[in-house]
């Protein structure tokens, strides 16, 4: 079944949008986080950022690029968060690839982050050795 993205994309639900292109829909998120949180879509569907080719993501991350200069010209946010989520254990609701751009506003609290833990020495190396002996194996 088509994603609800596909169908603001087919045209057969309205959305705010401000911008498009030919791979590409950017349009305002239904539940905002801040005023002009927006996202980011590539128009074929793809579920989420591992499945995506790499031109799509490219693509999108060009509209992001172009979308995020807009809003803060347009509404001079301080600051603004790019995100993205893959996974429900992650946040994603959406399965249909998209970047959020949410502008942020001094002291707003509109987006939590993450809770810094502590780094152990010899963890963080360990885990490098495994992340990068996968990358060995792929590049072989
Ligand atoms: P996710 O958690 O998957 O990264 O984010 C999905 C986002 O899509 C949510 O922020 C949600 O508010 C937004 N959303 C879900 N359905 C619709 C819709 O029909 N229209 C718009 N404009 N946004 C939607």
């Amino acid at each position: 079944m088509a994603s609800v993205f596909s169908r603001i994309v087919k045209g057969e639900l309205p959305a705010a949008k401000v911008y498009e292109d030919g791979l590409t829909l950017a349009f305002l998120d239904i539940n905002p986080a801040s005023r002009g949180h927006t996202l980011v879509i590539c128009k074929e569907e793809y579920p989420d950022f591992l499945t995506m080719p790499p031109e799509l993501v490219a693509a999108v991350a060009r509209t992001s690029q172009v979308v995020a200069r807009a809003i803060k010209a347009a509404l001079q946010p301080d600051g603004f968060n790019i995100i993205q989520n893959n996974g429900a254990a992650a946040g994603q609701v959406v399965f249909h690839y998209h970047v959020h751009i949410i502008p942020r506003w001094e002291g707003d609290h509109a987006v939590r982050g993450w809770r810094p833990g502590t780094a152990v020495h010899d963890e963080l190396h360990a885990t490098a050795a495994l992340i990068s002996a996968q990358l060995g194996k792929e590049q072989a």
